[in-house]
Formats: structure tokens, C-alpha cells, sequence
């Protein structure tokens, strides 16, 4: 398993000033919690199950289930 930074560099920009202005909240949520905090709960869940390969919410990271 890989977790890889999208490579569309100007995604990851976006995403990256997204939460420079957060302060590490996801910029694609609204709620401001623990939760949705970069590595956010939800991709944080994905990583762990393995059925699931893809980008998390924002497109920042891509997991792949290749070694
Ligand atoms: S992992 Fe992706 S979806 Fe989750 S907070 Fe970070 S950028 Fe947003």
C-alpha cells in the first residue's frame, strides 16, 4: 500500500493553500473538527480498508494498493 501526492501539481497546490488558510482543516469541508483535520478522518478510514484504492475527498493524496 502507497499513499502518493496527487500528480497533478496544481491540485496539490490548490489543496495545499487550501489548508495553509485552514490552518490543517480539510479546505473541502465546512466543520472546522477534529475529524476533518489533514490526514482527515475519513481518508484516514480508507487507508485502512483495504478494499479501497483512490483519492481522498480533496484529491490531495492517492492511495494505491500496489507495493
Ligand atoms: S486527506 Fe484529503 S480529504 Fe482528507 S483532509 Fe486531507 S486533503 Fe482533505
Amino acid at each position: 500500500m502507497k499513499i502518493k501526492l496527487n500528480e497533478n501539481e496544481e491540485i496539490v497546490k490548490i489543496v495545499k493553500d487550501g489548508l495553509a488558510k485552514t490552518g490543517g482543516y480539510c479546505p473541502c469541508r465546512r466543520e472546522r473538527t477534529e475529524d476533518n483535520k489533514c490526514i482527515c478522518k475519513e481518508f484516514r478510514e480508507q487507508i485502512k480498508d483495504d478494499s479501497f484504492e483512490g483519492y481522498c475527498h480533496c484529491m490531495l493524496y492517492y492511495k494505491s494498493n500496489e507495493d
